[in-house]
């Protein structure tokens, strides 16, 4: 039977400052020792996943090793506020394009206590419950690798240290950091956290960037009555997606008199006063920027800006060069679905997982991925069985503006890339009276992309309200690689906006939609 081998039952939760009832011998100036089978440091919602996942149903230990909040960015700053905040602004903006029903007004005040209850008020203990719940020990402070096996967790203050040994495994789920352009490091901007945890609204508010952060950002501060300009390099919207996603996009923001500036690069900027205020607090005084697009340089003025400029993994305090690696070992380790490890450069103690991995940085990837190598993890240990894992799995998003954008796998550009000869068949989405009873002013596109020769599903894109709702089955349909033959027997109701579903599957050539052969469904 694996336990942990301190000499007192360990609590689940070490607190930073009073780790007192842990062991007798552990005091702010001595180094504890905890072993456990797994050692997971960072306890967004994926290292809770990778932990519980390991030792499910076994007698092995996990140990959790957070330096924030249990429950991770996610939790805190980024899912779960953003969510919180644009929720009832779609609600409103459906109801605003809905005949029958009055507009609705966003009140301020309750729209931020509603993402303060979605945030626990940044109090953990409920994820703490939870972890004891699951089995798992968490060790408050920042851990980092110092051998094979061998993590120290440094609490801070006078919290003093721990010395962790993992018997089995050492898993890196440390997340992702902000990153901010140096142009913009001396006037503290914003980041991501500061836009999910509002609390003063600047009158302008300059975005910097135009991916899935910068777009939400912009609906929701818009909608809290910030006057918004979107700097964007680029010369589109959420590069990645299908370009019509982005272009929709663009014209959603406009429609409600956000600015957005493409091809616009920001070279600099000053501002007086600049102070770390607090979460959500305006970080000083106004703010210029020196930006250039096409017309040549000029200066933009606003209150705030928010960079939301790309996130890196968070790798750089984690020890690596304690055992010989670097970030990019780590990242670079192209990691196969169906490997329990990470790849090849790693030792095979040492995982990594969601965004510290440089996969993608969504949490229900990371979670997909949690699972599948603590699962592993656990066979290894226990000598069960695992089930198979498809060699490739497609990756679904949902970027929740209005409209709602939501793809899974390709692109058609990244389709034709891989090497697929793809059709697409693409509809309006208000194009079935599902979709079309909506909302008044349904907007945005769907779209299939299918491999010819597999005719199965590679790629699918809708762009349109409540789209999330809408992409799992197109999720299912690649996992399941069905023919599109195979699909058009997927009936969908009446009159629901899955009829798209139809819609598009009419649209492919009618040699695609029939079965070939001894693939056909129907009698001759
Ligand atoms: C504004 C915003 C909105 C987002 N919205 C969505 C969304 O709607 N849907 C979605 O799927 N994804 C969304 N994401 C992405 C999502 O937040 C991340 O993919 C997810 O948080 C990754 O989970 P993780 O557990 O890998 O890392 P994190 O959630 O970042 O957790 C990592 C944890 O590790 C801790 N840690 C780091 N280093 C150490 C150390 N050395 N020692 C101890 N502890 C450490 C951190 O304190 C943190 O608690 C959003 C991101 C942002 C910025």
């Amino acid at each position: 039977m694996a336990t942990l081998s301190s000499a007192a039952p360990a609590p689940a939760s070490v607190p930073a400052s009073a780790p007192a009832d842990l062991t007798a011998d552990l005091t702010a100036d001595l180094t504890a020792d905890l072993t456990a089978d797994v050692v997971v440091v960072g306890g967004g919602p994926v290292g809770e996943n990778v932990a519980q996942y390991a030792i499910e149903g076994t007698d092995l230990t996990a140990i959790i090793v957070e330096g924030e909040l249990l429950g991770g960015e996610c939790s805190y700053y980024a899912c779960m506020p953003s969510k919180a905040l644009l929720r009832p602004l779609a609600v409103a903006g459906a109801a605003a394009h809905l005949p029958g029903i009055g507009t609705p007004a966003v009140d301020r005040e309750e729209l931020l206590a509603r993402r303060d209850t979605w945030v626990s008020h940044y109090d953990d203990s409920g994820q703490v419950e939870w972890a004891e719940g699951a089995g798992l020990q968490v060790v408050r402070g920042h851990g980092r690798i110092v051998g094979e096996r061998e993590v120290l967790v440094e609490a801070g203050g006078t919290g003093g240290s721990t010395r962790l040994r993992a018997r089995r495994a050492v898993v890196l789920a440390t997340g992702s950091q902000a990153v901010i352009p140096a142009p913009l490091r001396e006037l503290l901007p914003w980041t991501s956290r500061d836009a999910t945890g509002v609390r003063e609204v600047p009158g302008e508010l300059v975005i910097v960037g135009g991916g899935v952060v910068a777009v939400e950002a912009a609906t929701w501060m818009a909608a809290l009555g910030a006057q918004i300009t979107l700097l964007v390099r680029g010369t589109s919207l959420l590069p990645g997606f299908e370009p019509f996603a982005g272009k929709h996009v663009l014209d959603a923001l406009r429609e409600v008199g956000v600015t957005v500036e493409l091809g616009t690069s920001v070279l600099g900027g000053e501002r007086d006063g600049a102070a770390e205020t607090g979460l959500g607090r305006i970080h000083g005084g106004r703010v210029t920027l020196q930006v250039e697009d096409a017309r040549g340089r000029r200066e933009v003025g606003a209150d705030e800006v928010l960079a939301a400029t790309g996130r890196r993994p968070r790798l750089s305090d984690v020890g690596l060069e304690t055992i010989g690696l670097t970030a990019e070992d780590v990242t670079g380790a192209e990691a196969p679905v169906s490997d329990d490890a990470t790849g090849a450069p790693l030792p095979e103690w040492l995982h990594a997982v969601g965004d510290a991995s440089g996969e993608a940085p969504l949490t229900h990837w990371g979670k997909y991925r949690a699972r599948v190598i603590g699962q592993a993890i656990r066979a290894g240990a226990t000598g069960e069985t695992l089930e198979p894992v498809p060699e490739s799995v497609p990756v679904p998003q949902v970027v929740f503006t209005d409209p709602q954008v939501t793809s899974v796998g390709l692109t058609e550009a990244a389709a034709r890339e891989a090497g697929h000869d793809v059709v697409t068949s693409q509809v309006p989405f208000g194009g079935a009276a599902g979709s079309a009873l909506l909302r008044d002013d349904v907007t945005g596109t769907a779209q299939l992309v299918i491999d010819r020769a597999t005719r199965t599903l590679v790629g699918t894109t809708f762009v349109g309200p409540d789209a999330s709702e809408l992409i799992h089955a197109a999720t299912i349909a690649i996992v399941g690689q069905v023919p599109v033959h195979v699909l058009r027997h997927a009936v969908p109701s009446y009159p629901a906006a899955s009829e798209l579903w139809l819609r598009l599957l009419e649209e492919l050539p009618r040699e695609l939609r029939q079965g070939q052969g001894s693939d056909r469904l129907e009698k001759p």
